[in-house]
């Protein structure tokens, strides 16, 4: 790499980590073909070192742009270029790089080296030869475990009917039983348990037995394991921290705010504050025995103007961060007042990336910085009627978290699973066959958003976010970032 910039430099993070909230994003459900290349080698970061052409078999000639490119200027030296059709993120050029791609705004053939890793990136395509999208199963089969009904918590945007029901060992050990057998029938490579309620800590004995009966089966059958604890911190024992610990089970918080602002979205039953029992959790239980739990703030009107002074709380602590819209649901108290509104959404969001400029911590942290908007391409917003499950605490089976009321019994004899859910009357669409959403540069990472929350807005699945005006606004902003953080990592910040 050439720090002195008289040569182009090309930057492109190919590995993005996931943050765990409370929906399920689909991993590896679309593939690219881009031809006519036939890279016999991925792209990695010493390409241009190792670059070797004769490892291409191209079959045409000249090459074009790529439609609906998104471009921005992040600073006087570099510009970031996205192409919708890239498996990776964006990619950060000087301009010298810039003022190449942008001839190809005329069909050339390919003769620099920088040329082969704009069309491995989508930023090319050959002239006759669009780059075609296809689907694939993901391959994480996710499911959503309802260990309790119960929590001590009485959040005002919760979708949870609570009781002090819990789910049973039989039914825990049948549903994970059948998530394996649904897993294998289908070729799921890897199965994701996320071990919710109602508050999953207050049912932990059984989230620790589910935990041992799944490791068994996924070595049994060859299947990676992940599994993540979703729980609003309020009371972790130090044994029970210690032992995600040790058996890698990640933890998600949620925290809505410091302080009031926490309060007043998620207090206790009885109206008293739970800030400062998660601060404690945090600082006294979790950071000294080097747990770093996911954060997940759920951003309403009411804590949309402070959202930067949370996530500069967690950024001091290294704590990863994914910034989630507020869905309404028929349990939503104070509807009103917690709905979404535009201006103060977006300028809150601005200030808190503000932050994350201030920081920019290096490992890659855009996914958890615009509610369901993912990196890695994806046509479908979540795993709802192709790799997701919800079962709820009396083991019955649900499509989304969301509907909990709304579920179906699972017939005995019925193990295979994923035929039950796609009756459901959730329609999770393909964003190609969303008005609005066909020609945006962003619908392979934003695939026009949750369903439910469509389907509320509009009465229909088929078209666009009514979150579409703030998802366009701040996902540039949110690439500049990510421009941003590889120059820093590759040393390149003035
Ligand atoms: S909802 Fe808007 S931003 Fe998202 S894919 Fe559709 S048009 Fe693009
Ligand atoms: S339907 Fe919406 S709330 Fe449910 S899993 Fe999908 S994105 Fe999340």
């Amino acid at each position: 790499m050439n720090k002195e910039l008289d040569e182009p430099i090309f930057l492109v993070e190919t590995a993005f980590s996931q943050f765990d909230n409370d929906c399920a994003c689909p991993d590896k459900g679309l593939g690219l073909t881009i031809e006519p290349l036939k890279p016999e080698s991925a792209y990695s970061s010493n390409f241009l070192v190792n670059f070797d052409k004769s490892k291409y078999s191209l079959r045409e000639d000249v090459f074009c742009q790529t439609k609906q490119t998104h471009v921005q200027k992040i600073n006087e030296k570099f510009y970031l270029l996205m192409s919708p059709y890239t498996s990776n993120g964006p990619c950060v050029v000087t301009h010298k790089g810039f003022d190449r791609w942008k001839a190809f705004e005329e069909p050339l053939p390919l003769e620099k080296e920088l040329d082969f890793l704009f069309l491995e990136q989508g930023l090319l395509h050959a002239k006759n030869n669009k780059i075609k999208t296809n689907r694939q199963t993901p391959e994480t089969l996710e499911a959503w475990i309802h260990v309790t009904n119960a929590c001590n918590l009485d959040c005002p945007y919760c979708y949870v009917r609570k009781s002090s029901a819990r789910m049973s060992v039989e039914t825990g050990e049948r549903t994970i039983e059948s998530i394996f057998h649904t897993a294998t029938k289908h070729g799921f490579k890897n199965v994701k348990l996320k071990y919710a309620g109602g508050e999953a800590t207050l049912h932990f004995a059984l989230v620790k037995r589910l935990h041992n009966l799944a490791q068994q089966l996924a070595d049994t059958h060859g299947i990676g394991l992940r599994e993540v604890v979703l729980s609003n911190g309020v009371r972790i024992k130090e044994d029970d921290a210690i032992w995600l610990k040790q058996h890698d089970v990640k933890l998600m918080v949620s925290l809505d705010g410091i302080g009031e602002v926490h309060d007043q979205q998620r207090p206790f039953l009885g109206g008293q504050g739970s800030f400062r029992f998660v601060e404690k959790t945090i600082d006294e239980v979790l950071l000294p025995n080097e747990i770093f739990p996911d954060i997940t703030i759920t951003i309403t009107a009411l804590n949309a103007w402070h959202i930067a002074e949370v996530v500069e709380w967690c950024l001091k602590r290294e704590l990863p961060v994914s910034l989630n819209f507020f869905r309404e649901n028929l349990l939503t108290k104070n509807r009103q007042e917690l709905e979404l509104e535009e201006k103060s959404i977006i300028e809150g969001m601005l200030a808190a990336y503000d932050v994350f400029k201030r920081y920019l911590p290096e490992r890659p942290f855009l996914n958890g910085l615009l509610d369901r908007v993912q990196t890695e391409p994806h046509a479908h917003t979540c795993g709802v009627n192709f790799s997701y499950l919800v079962f709820t605490h009396e083991g019955h089976l649900t499509q989304c978290q969301m509907h909990l009321d709304d579920h179906f019994e699972i017939p005995a004899e019925q193990r295979d699973l994923l035929p039950i859910m796609q009756q459901g009357p959730i329609q999770n669409v393909d964003v190609e066959e969303k008005e609005g959403c066909k020609t945006c540069e962003f619908r392979y990472r934003c695939s026009g958003g949750c369903p439910l929350e469509t389907f509320r807005a509009t009465g229909r699945w088929d078209v666009k976010s009514p979150h579409c005006y703030i998802y366009k606004t701040l996902y540039p902003e949110a690439l500049k970032l990510e421009g941003l953080r590889l120059l820093k990592v590759h040393g390149l910040m003035t």
